[in-house]
């Protein structure tokens, strides 16, 4: 489905991203672990459009995305500083992606009301950004980026804010709702639990190179290097 071949990005002389080769395959979930600054967001940025590659191409069901615009990409997106628009109350930003596909109102409220309770906010559909806790925050982020039912979904940390058993509950209902839909998703986490839950194939990465990429139990069972081994260990 998607491909990157050689991705490279560089800020001045630290290259945040080096010859970066993956695969993502139709429908199944991947998660990319690394330490802080590995280059797990300016993955899901350079995929998404909102950061230039130096080198190498992104390619969606073979082609070539370079001249694609974010907004045409047809991705989901939900990114660490969500920015939700401040503006709207939980409706209006949850159903954002819904009307501007032209979705009728009553569907997109219905579709909105799913989601909050979804995310644990039923009903929070008319309170304001302003009054959301930061977690609160995330999960409004977290529906807004399901509600258009992308074909690919990217994530990065979406549960990173929330309360363990908030956390283990979405786990599961977002892996239900992934596979009912079909959905292809992309997902940084710093959380081994939530990436082994969640994912079909884990991607660790270092130093912006990945430094291994397979089933979580491949990973688990016969880590790569040291650095994978000690990462695994020290992130639990
Ligand atoms: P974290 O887990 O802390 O979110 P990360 O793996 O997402 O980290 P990135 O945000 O991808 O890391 O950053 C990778 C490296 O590139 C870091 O060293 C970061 O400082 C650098 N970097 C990222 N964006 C920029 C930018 N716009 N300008 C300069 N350097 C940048
Ligand atoms: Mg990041």
């Amino acid at each position: 489905l998607l491909n990157l071949d050689g991705v490279g990005v560089r800020f001045g002389t630290h290259t945040a991203l080096d010859s970066v080769d993956l695969e993502l395959d139709e429908h199944r979930t991947v998660c990319v672990l690394g330490p802080s600054g590995s280059g797990k967001s300016t993955l899901l940025r350079v995929i998404a459009g909102l950061q230039k590659a130096d080198a190498g191409r992104v390619l969606l069901d073979g082609r070539d995305l370079s001249g694609v615009p974010a907004h045409r990409r047809g991705f989901g997106l939900m990114f660490q500083d969500h920015q939700l628009f401040p503006q709207r109350d939980v409706a209006g930003n949850v159903a954002f992606g819904l009307r501007v596909r032209g979705t009728g109102r009553a569907e997109a409220e219905h579709t909105v009301a799913g989601l909050l309770e979804l995310v644990g906010l039923p009903g929070a559909q008319r309170r304001n950004i302003a009054s959301l806790s930061g977690g609160e925050q995330q999960r409004v982020a977290l529906a807004r980026a399901l509600a258009p039912q992308p074909r690919v979904l990217m994530l990065d940390e979406p549960l990173g804010r929330l309360d363990r058993r908030l956390r283990e509950r979405l786990v599961v209902e977002l892996r239900e709702l992934f596979g009912r839909l079909g959905t292809t998703v992309l997902a940084v986490t710093h959380d081994q639990g939530e990436a082994f839950a969640l994912a079909d194939r884990v991607v660790v990465m270092r130093d912006g190179r990945i430094a291994q990429t397979g089933t979580p139990m491949e990973v688990w069972q016969r880590p790569a290097s040291a650095f994978v081994a000690r990462f695994l260990g020290f992130d639990n």
